[in-house]
């Protein structure tokens, strides 16, 4: 029997007990793995582990699947219509708006967050986009196409059917959100796989499916590593859509798997080297405030981290004596995510820990200069101080690969020509962000920019009614906002006649 796992917080942020159930959340029941087995989910504030939790394998992905296959067949897909999704949706954002908290903590528990960030960015965010997905459960609408008098002709979005859901650890819930409400909303049925490393918020989402009222097998949550759950979805022969969101080199993996079994279809969010150019004539301090914003926040764990910045020559000192104050400000209010204060935490493992060190190490040995940071924080935990390298050229692993840590390079431009190249230069093409008080200029270089977003005197902007992808490497297809409907639905052409005699 799957056990249940309660943790008492009693902090200045949040008192109070969260629990949640360890376990396999399958056909509308929590199980054990067919293998036993299990993964040790760990504190990134401490080092130190919080608890087991079961992780499945490609067996358990199976039964998933056929619960999965078996719901959409027979209480969802075309059998529920999109009022009746619409509703439970509803119910189930409701659900966890009413535990919001307990969300939260364990949100900034396993992830490093801030409580107060948790909260409102990613729990408040994530119950948001599943509201907004539960408007567009009855509004899935094809159209007739005319061809001639004796035709009559339309068009069906479908479901696929069983879709496969990857998800990382930089915004569990958040991710989470994204993947499941559009795909809820256009009647498709899940088996999603959390992070190995943040599956708490999870679990503690699956606990309220069936309160919500979900026939069994819609929403099935299997956790397990990548190389066992993960590949077994990419591969499995059942599941038509799989929906990715992680590293560059994962999405391969899984556009390889899904080639060489079902040909499924497969959306990717990836990685990113994202770009903030500040012209001359931006409002320089809100410039710097929101490139702080760009880089630093979630502790630089974004896919859109602006690890790039570039600066007009005739502004550069002015930006980069007020931005490094910001960075300071910044590891100074560093530390545990349920102390009052506390902007900046943890990077998530000890692996990401030495990457983004290791990344550190390397900007230095090729002569980059460290304006500020370049160091761990504290002796416990996985913390980095906010970094920044000034000195930086163009072929420096700082300035080429996405490091997913509080680290930018900083870089001076002299035209507009010049950086609009330099910022291109890049296999990754997620966002950019441009500041310049002249519009027209600053909408020229938002279309000249290999990106799929771009933000205009802001940063880390993304809405859940836009479409969020990649250019290049970044990704293939869109989430959010109306079009992610369209990439959970498949289109079908229906032919009527209605004269034409043979
Ligand atoms: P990852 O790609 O290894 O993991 C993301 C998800 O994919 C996890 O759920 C993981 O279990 C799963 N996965 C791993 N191998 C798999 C496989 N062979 N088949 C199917 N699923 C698999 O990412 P990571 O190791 O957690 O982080 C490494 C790097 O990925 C980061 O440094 C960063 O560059 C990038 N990353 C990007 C994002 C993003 O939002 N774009 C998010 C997290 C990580």
């Amino acid at each position: 029997m799957p056990s249940t796992f309660s943790y008492a917080f009693d902090t200045p942020a949040y008192k109070g007990t969260a629990t949640i159930n360890t376990g396999l959340f399958i056909g509308g029941q929590w199980v054990d793995p067919v293998e036993p087995a299990t993964i040790d989910v760990v504190n990134p504030s401490t080092g130190k582990a919080i608890t087991p939790i079961s992780a499945g394998s490609s067996k358990d992905v199976d039964i998933a699947v056929a619960a999965a296959k078996k719901a959409y067949k027979t209480a969802w897909g075309l059998k529920c219509p999109g009022v009746t999704r619409g509703k439970l949706m509803n119910k189930l954002a409701d659900l966890i708006e009413q535990n919001i908290d307990e969300f939260a903590a364990l949100e900034a528990l396993n992830g490093g967050k801030a409580y107060g960030v948790a909260k409102s960015v990613d729990i408040g965010g994530a119950i948001a986009v599943i509201r907004y997905y539960a408007g567009w459960a009855d509004k899935v609408q094809g159209k007739t196409i005319e061809t001639n008098e004796n035709k009559l002709a339309y068009t069906r979005h479908e479901p696929y059917g069983v879709v496969g859901q990857i998800i990382p650890w930089n915004f569990p819930m958040g991710m989470l959100s994204w993947k499941v409400g559009p795909a809820l909303a256009t009647g498709n049925t899940i088996v999603l796989k959390p992070s190995e490393i943040t599956p708490l918020t999870a679990l503690k989402f699956a606990g309220l499916i069936n309160e919500a009222g979900f026939p069994p097998g819609v929403v099935n949550i299997v956790n397990g590593y990548g190389h066992t759950v993960g590949q077994a979805i990419s591969e499995h022969p059942v599941i038509e859509k799989i929906a990715f969101t992680g590293s560059t080199l994962t999405g391969r993996k899984i556009l390889k798997a899904a080639a060489e079994t079902n040909l499924k279809v497969v959306t990717l969010e990836l990685g990113g080297k994202s770009p903030t150019i500040i012209f001359d004539d931006a409002d320089l301090e809100q410039a710097i405030k929101w490139s702080a914003h760009g880089i630093f926040f979630n502790m630089g764990q974004c896919c859109t981290a602006a690890s790039r910045i570039f600066i007009q020559e005739g502004i550069y000192d002015k930006f980069l004596e007020q931005f490094t104050a910001i960075a300071k400000g910044l590891g100074d209010s560093t530390g545990d995510p349920f102390e009052q204060g506390t902007k900046h935490g943890p990077q998530i493992s000890q692996t990401q820990f030495d990457r983004v060190m290791g990344y550190i190490e390397s900007g230095k040995a090729d002569g980059a200069k460290v304006a500020i940071g370049g160091e761990r924080y504290g002796e416990e935990g996985y913390f980095i101080k906010p970094t920044i390298f000034t000195d930086c050229t163009p072929n420096m692993k700082i300035v080429r690969e996405e490091i997913f840590g509080p680290v930018c390079a900083v870089i001076k431009f002299k035209t507009e020509e010049e950086v609009i190249e330099l910022a291109n230069d890049t296999v990754y093409g997620l966002a950019c962000n441009i500041f310049s008080e002249n519009s027209s200029r600053a909408i020229r270089v938002a279309h000249a920019l290999e990106a799929g977003s771009a933000f205009v005197n802001c940063a880390q902007a993304t809405e859940m009614f836009v479409p969020f992808g990649g250019f290049k490497q970044s990704g293939i297809g869109r989430e959010l906002g109306e079009y992610a409907i369209d990439t959970y639905t498949q289109v079908k052409g229906v032919h009527i006649n209605i004269g034409i005699k043979l």
